[in-house]
């Protein structure tokens, strides 16, 4: 299944309130939805309309990927013109065009054995979710329907939405929402978790076991993972919960360059990842997803990426549960 970080990521969650350069101290960039990422005081004073334009931004989001899923996007017959752009004369382009040419080769032999393929929508389009951390509460809450068929109440942002690792405490505001809401959820877990407190957590957002409703978004730090990640898995085992087990190795391997800029080395999202997957196969349990940001464009967020520049992270995955996509702090992305 393919879930996007898309058309609704606007909100950032931050470890503190303020940030200082120099001598001067002002409110924390908290996301486009609610201030500037500009230094200056006027940026950084909230602004309720942002909610509206964030709104706006994911409805017309959302209306571009539903005519991207259902037209040539997912189109195989046009696995060809997704080359994409950033890939241009670089290995990944060598080897995405082989595979083409093999998915190419193969529809071409099912037509040959007489297959009409225009009448198999599986092979025309695709279906794509969305997502996002459900953070601020308010704007939420306003996007909070009941379905008047079955009396249940859904979160009408996204399709699936997730609790931030900042913001999961049992007995806190966002645990308390997304214990009534019927949507598919995440719960983004870090090297803070105890597995006591994650089976309490398991109680309370998947009382009935559902399998597909609890998704556990695991955001370690490569160096951490082999530290925390069994534990947690051994806990769930054996109290018999159902969850689907997603890597997120973007969030637990930050650093602070010299120069000032948060971003992650490609080696250490990657060695996550592996880690993930080896953990999952030496415990007998199933690694269920991968949830990455990525872009095809420059940005500071990566560093150390196999790709076409120095700057930029080109990254495939295939999945059994999540490809959240996103475009992080890409200001091209906000209407001006
Ligand atoms: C995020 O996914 O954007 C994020 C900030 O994650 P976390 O809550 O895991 O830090």
């Amino acid at each position: 299944m393919k879930v996007g970080r898309i058309a609704g990521q606007f909100a950032k969650p931050r470890s503190s309130p303020t940030e200082k350069q120099g001598d001067v101290e002002l409110p924390s960039y908290r996301g486009d939805i609610v201030n500037d990422i500009a230094f200056t005081a006027e940026a950084r004073t909230p602004d309720p309309q942002r909610q509206l334009m964030a709104y706006r931004q994911s409805a017309a989001t959302l209306n571009l990927l539903r005519a991207f899923a259902t037209g040539g996007f997912a189109n195989l017959g046009s696995v060809h013109q997704w080359m994409l752009g950033f890939l241009k004369d670089s290995p990944q382009s060598r080897r995405y065009k082989e595979l083409a040419d093999r998915i190419s080769d193969a529809l071409n032999f099912m037509r040959a054995c007489g297959l009409d393929l225009e009448s198999h929508p599986e092979l025309r389009a695709t279906d794509f979710y969305t997502s996002h951390e459900a953070l601020l509460l308010g704007y939420e809450q306003a996007m909070t329907r009941v379905d008047s068929t079955t009396g249940d109440w859904y979160a009408t942002s996204g399709h699936m939405i997730w609790i931030g690792d900042r913001t999961r405490q049992l007995d806190h505001g966002h645990v308390e929402y997304f214990r009534g809401i019927k949507n598919p959820i995440g719960l983004k877990c870090g090297p803070s978790l105890k597995p006591d407190e994650l089976l309490k957590l398991i109680d309370v957002l998947n009382p009935d076991n559902e399998p597909g409703r609890l998704t556990l978004i695991n955001r370690f730090g490569a160096d951490k993972v082999g530290d925390h990640l069994p534990g947690l898995i051994r806990a769930v085992q054996r109290e018999g919960r159902v969850v689907v087990w997603s890597c997120d190795p973007m969030h637990g391997n930050t650093i602070t360059s010299t120069s000032g800029y948060k971003t992650r080395p490609f080696d250490r999202v990657l060695a996550e990842v592996k880690s993930f997957f080896a953990i999952h196969a030496a415990e007998g349990t199933h690694a269920g997803g991968v949830h990455l940001e990525m872009t095809g464009q420059d940005v500071t967020e990566c560093i150390g990426a196999r790709a076409p520049s120095p700057m930029r992270t080109s990254m495939t995955a295939i999945t059994r549960f999540a490809i959240p996509v996103s475009t992080p702090n890409n200001r091209s992305t906000w209407p001006s």
